[in-house]
């Protein structure tokens, strides 16, 4: 029995880009086991907050791709930032240069809600030439940068959702080999570089040859997309 589940949020939890009723199903699974689920996403400070809100089951999720912890301790919503000040305050003045040389992109919506990191819509930013010329101006600021299957994120500073789940940990009784991960994206990679055990989602096969490293479980067929992936694999390992 894994000690705790760790999962990434965006095609992973959700289906067709919306929560959908095996996401309930799913929480139900594991309240029933007592087995604890930290989501660990690319969204924002404030989807934490949101999410923390509405699902009492769950206790902490890690957001803005290892950016910062949400945790409820008793009735407090408190927030762990893993991030230095200074890198903040850069990454505030980044993105006011970046949406100054670039004025037909802008930030996500939910870019408002973020601390550690930012975000701008893939929808508004098909791959192409504006793609490239933002990631080259992007490396020549240092700034770092990774696609989840909405944005494109950007951030100042050491961060990825591996570092955060092991300094999580750290404060945990389990060890990593007790813990399981599941993701579906390309932000999802430090998890499947540095996690024991990781598991794909099948709707992963859309980005599999852009993975340098894979996760060492990589589901199949329609039956697995998403949540419905995460159930099932978690059913038949714990029946
Ligand atoms: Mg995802």
């Amino acid at each position: 029995m894994y000690k705790i589940i760790f999962s990434d949020f965006d095609g992973t939890l959700t289906y067709k880009e919306s929560l959908s009723p095996v996401f309930f199903d799913l929480l139900s699974f594991l309240e029933r086991r007592n087995i604890p689920l930290v989501i660990v996403t690319g969204r924002s400070l404030s989807w934490g907050h949101f999410l923390l809100t509405h699902f009492p089951y769950l206790k902490d999720i890690i957001v803005e791709g290892g950016g910062a912890i949400v945790s409820r301790r008793g009735s407090f919503i408190t927030e762990e930032c893993l991030v230095s000040q200074s890198d903040v305050l850069r990454l505030a003045e980044f993105s006011k240069e970046l949406t100054k040389a670039f004025p037909q992109t802008k930030l996500s919506a939910d870019s408002f809600g973020r601390k550690t990191d930012r975000a701008i819509e893939l929808h508004d930013l098909q791959e192409g030439v504006l793609f490239e010329h933002i990631e080259e101006f992007m490396q020549n600021h240092q700034i770092n940068f990774s696609t989840s299957n909405v944005h494109l994120n950007f951030w100042c500073g050491e961060v990825s959702k591996y570092l955060a789940v092991e300094h999580y940990l750290k404060r945990q009784l389990p060890v990593a080999d007790e813990c399981v991960f599941f993701g579906d994206s390309l932000n999802d990679q430090a998890m499947f570089k540095s996690f024991k055990n990781s598991v794909g989602v099948s709707n992963i096969s859309t980005i599999l040859d852009r993975l340098v490293y894979k996760p060492t479980t990589i589901l199949q067929g329609e039956e697995n997309i998403g949540p419905f992936g995460v159930l099932n694999y978690l059913k038949q390992k714990f029946p």
